[in-house]
């Protein structure tokens, strides 16, 4: 070791040796700073009145220099007071209660009926709020609720909705195009907040995976093919929630 220490110098900077061959006294005041700074509190307080720095000596009501429960009888609990006793303690060791007690909740919960369902054989309950698949409505008479107000579109904070609109020869005001993009949308239950003649909706289908994204863009056909399939559905969500809306 000795002869291959000389070879670290090699290179190096004539600062970067300096500080190599002084490496023994930088380490003893780096030691002595660190002995000198944690100074324990029972050590002698400086004299260092009105400087942030140094130990702070806390003193006791009673003058004694450490809080006790003399100083704070008030404060003073017994955390053993109100505990179970010792024969209880040994009546429960003695007869495993505690083991007991375990095994009762075990074969509560075996003889339970199970908690989970075997989807998608199963299904569980859904809010009539629940916020799935959109539809476009109609009327009983077969026509289309949606007025062109294009308050839906709007209000759509992800701009999943795209509009187009003419007048009709009798004067109605009709959607010419009305596309949704799914992916896009976040399910915020907007549109369907905002739409004045209950025309968009969003239904309780959640299984409209698809295997292509071009499936998940909407055109009006689509929607309101939706609305046909379950038109029975959304209404009675619908008036299920008419009080609250
Ligand atoms: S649910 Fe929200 S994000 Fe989706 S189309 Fe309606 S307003 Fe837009
Ligand atoms: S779906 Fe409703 S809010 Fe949207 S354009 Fe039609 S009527 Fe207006």
């Amino acid at each position: 070791m000795s002869l291959a220490r000389p070879r670290l110098g090699v290179g190096l900077s004539h600062r970067l040796l300096v500080r190599q061959r002084s490496t023994a006294p930088h380490s003893a005041l780096i030691t002595y700073r660190s002995i000198s700074s944690s100074r324990c509190s029972h050590a002698a307080p400086l004299d260092r009145h009105g400087s942030l720095e140094g130990p702070v000596r806390i003193r006791s009501p009673a003058a004694t220099g450490t809080l006790t429960a003399q100083d704070e009888p008030d404060k003073h609990t017994d955390s053993y007071k109100d505990g179970p006793s010792a024969i209880d303690k040994a009546v429960h060791l003695f007869f495993f209660t505690e083991i007991l007690r375990g095994m009762w909740i075990v074969m509560e919960n075996f003889f339970r009926p199970p908690y989970t369902i075997m989807y998608p054989y199963e299904k569980g309950p859904l809010s009539p709020r629940f916020r799935g698949e959109h539809a476009l409505r109609r009327y009983p008479s077969g026509e289309e609720r949606c007025i062109a107000c294009k308050l839906c579109e709007a209000i759509c904070p992800a701009q999943a909705i795209t509009i187009e609109s003419e007048a009709r020869q009798d004067g109605s005001r009709r959607t010419t195009k009305y596309d949704i993009d799914m992916t896009k949308c976040i399910y915020c239950g907007f549109c369907q907040e905002a739409c004045p003649v209950d025309a968009i909706v969003e239904t309780q289908n959640q299984e409209f995976s698809t295997e292509t994204r071009e499936e998940l863009l909407y055109n009006k056909a689509k929607l309101l093919a939706n609305g046909d399939r379950v038109e029975a559905e959304i209404a009675a969500n619908l008036h299920s929630d008419h009080v609250y809306r």
